[in-house]
């Protein structure tokens, strides 16, 4: 049976964390989607929410729970001229606060780990809604083989570092599910034509699922290849790129 969709918060310190629960909560396949970790990438916060209203206008059945903005320290930091990317006063990069199993804490930053944890805890698969550093979307993954359904079209990068820190690995090493970062496009003036565009697309990628439909399109995404480093032979400045279709060697130039 379908349910209503629900609004919670859940409390952080004196902040909250708003989610969105939409479909069938007890059904096998449920998906957690969380955007805006980074706090500078406002472009995913926008795209959940335009997606938000998509699955109020019409309910998935499946188990769905989409967290918009997943980051209120964060986002404050940022609001207040700081680097979004990072916390204060640790600096620690947001994206990198998840190297073990969190617990509760005194620190900002494990205390949003453990969170975000929790909220994601009982889903069967994970995507989390970044903006790259380098314009062109993209999406993570740890394996070739465990991919979106519907996103083929994307270049594929490969992040196998069992403890990058990151969310996404931490859910598919630890919780042994399927797990993504999903990077939309960070080169142009985000306008509702993006929004919508985007939001249509994770809806169709939540669709594929309720279907259960095997991947659509081809039998491997157009480019694909593992995350190194790389350092740029004009500035010097190191640069984490995907080289498609092979494994780029660490470190070496590319420009
Ligand atoms: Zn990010």
């Amino acid at each position: 049976m379908l349910s209503k969709f629900t609004v919670q918060e859940v409390p952080i310190f004196d902040r909250v964390i708003r989610f969105f629960d939409f479909g069938n909560q007890d059904s096998l396949h449920s998906i957690y989607i969380q955007g805006h970790l980074h706090s500078t990438e406002v472009n995913s916060f926008s795209t959940l929410c335009c997606l938000v209203e998509k699955l109020i206008d019409n309910h998935p059945s499946i188990r769905i729970r989409v967290v918009p903005t997943c980051n209120p320290f964060g986002w404050e930091i940022y609001l207040n001229g700081n680097d979004g990317r990072a916390s204060l006063p640790g600096k620690m990069d947001w994206n990198r606060i998840f190297s073990t199993v969190p617990k509760k804490d005194s620190t900002i930053e494990k205390e949003l780990a453990n969170e975000l944890w929790n909220l994601s805890h009982g889903f069967s698969q994970i995507i989390d809604v970044h903006t790259p550093d380098f314009g062109f979307p993209h999406v993570y993954t740890c394996e070739f083989d465990n991919r979106l359904l519907t996103f083929d079209d994307l270049p594929y990068a490969i992040s196998d570092y069992t403890r990058d820190g990151s969310f996404q690995n931490l859910n598919y090493f630890e919780r042994e599910i399927s797990s993504f970062t999903l990077e939309l496009p960070s080169y142009n003036i985000w306008t509702s034509l993006e929004q919508e565009y985007w939001a249509d697309r994770i809806r169709e990628e939540i669709n594929a699922n309720e279907q259960q439909l095997s991947r659509i399109s081809t039998s491997q995404p157009q480019y694909w290849g593992k995350m190194v480093s790389l350092s740029s032979r004009i500035s010097g400045v190191p640069l984490l790129l995907v080289k498609p279709n092979e494994v780029a060697k660490a470190n070496s130039e590319i420009f």
